[in-house]
């Protein structure tokens, strides 16, 4: 079922009285089938956001569309969405058992299933989240993992054409939070459910995603599949937000028809006003060598598994790129580092956005 909201707005007033505009215009379509994660800084209104696509809140203008239906003022109940949340929200003097059955035993679309057939179907969702040996225990005999497959086994109970989970991991493990990640993905994948995944973390996202909203401050920074977001990001915010380690910021200089590094024309730069901007380089497109057009000290070396992530000092800023010769410089040494001009993504100083040149 495709989600499609238009120009959606939500404030709230706080006791203070001041008014905090959680979500500003925010227009996104998520395609049939597909994930869209809503990723962003804590306090972005990503929360706020899934609560109007389920209708806990109401937006003060906008509309919400699921396929052709316009459910903007259709109650929580109707939408029938699945929906998880980070702390697993299941209740506590229930089996689990009778908290996946829950929404089959207070239905408010349809008739009431018989008994048998809402035993199969907890039975079905419950293997697919493989807890069917936990069914009769109570939340509180789970770890932490199994609670949240009992919570996702609830959301999918009901056959929902749309699931939304809001930073479903975070109270989980790193370990854990990969494989859990993997097997909503391919649940996601057999049953085509469409879904909103919330999360600030890039990895999840870029784990996950067929598409990423990036947020900020209540505003949509970019939509696109990971890769191109990645490769092509609109403004500093974004490109800083995905990618471990992260992207290298250098300052530069638009003039004279150029763009300048310390000194240096990089390249030439026609039909952009004179400007101080801000030079993006991911890591791997830097390289160690002779003549290289950036001078760095080496401050120290982290390891990522098989990876060597050398952190240099360039413009007094920590500054990242991989070690790929078998010797590790020492601490305080100098390194020429060439970076690739093509790869060289120019932001405006002041707004952050991008020139496209
Ligand atoms: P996120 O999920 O990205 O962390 P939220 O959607 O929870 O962000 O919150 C967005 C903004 O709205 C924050 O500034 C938050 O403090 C504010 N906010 C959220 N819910 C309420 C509420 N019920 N009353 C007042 N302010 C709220
Ligand atoms: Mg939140």
């Amino acid at each position: 079922m495709e989600i499609r909201l238009k120009q959606l707005n939500k404030s709230y007033k706080t006791r203070d009285k001041k008014t905090i505009n959680a979500v500003k215009d925010i227009s996104i379509t998520v395609p049939d089938g597909k994930v869209l994660c809503l990723l962003g800084p804590s306090g972005c209104g990503k929360s706020t956001l899934l609560s109007l696509i389920n209708g806990l809140e109401k937006p003060e203008s906008g509309e919400i569309w699921f396929g052709e239906k316009n459910v903007t003022d259709v109650s929580p109940e109707k939408r029938g969405v699945g929906m998880v949340f980070q702390n697993y929200a299941l209740y506590s003097h229930m089996t689990v058992r009778q908290n996946i059955r829950m929404p089959l035993d207070n239905p408010v679309r349809g008739d009431a299933l018989p008994k048998e057939q809402k035993e199969k179907r907890v039975q079905e969702v419950a293997s697919m989240l493989r807890i069917e040996d936990t069914l009769d225990r109570r939340p509180d005999e789970l770890s932490g993992g199994q609670q949240q497959r009992v919570s996702i086994a609830r959301a999918l109970i009901r056959k929902p054409e749309i699931l939304l989970l809001d930073e479903p991991l975070s109270n989980l493990d790193k370990r854990l939070r990969v494989q859990i990640l993997n097997e909503i993905r391919s649940i996601q994948k057999i049953t085509g459910i469409t879904t909103v995944f919330v999360t600030h973390d890039q990895e999840e996202a870029m784990g996950i995603a067929d598409l990423i909203a990036v947020m900020k401050e209540g505003k949509i920074q970019q939509v696109g599949t990971p890769n191109e977001i990645y490769s092509n990001p609109s403004n500093v915010f974004t490109a800083q937000f995905l990618g471990n380690p992260e992207i290298n910021l250098l300052k530069g200089i638009i003039k004279d028809g150029g763009l300048f590094l310390n000194t240096q024309r990089i390249r030439d730069l026609f039909g952009v006003k004179d400007q101080e901007v801000v030079l993006g380089i991911r890591p791997e497109d830097v390289t160690v060598c002779e003549t290289g057009n950036i001078q760095g000290e080496i401050d120290h070396i982290d390891r990522n598994g098989k990876d060597r992530i050398v952190v240099a000092l360039v413009q007094g800023r920590p500054f990242h790129f991989y070690l790929t010769v078998m010797d590790e410089p020492a601490s305080g040494s100098k390194v020429c580092l060439q970076i690739n001009n093509d790869k060289l993504f120019v932001f405006s100083k002041d707004s952050g956005e991008r020139i496209l040149f």
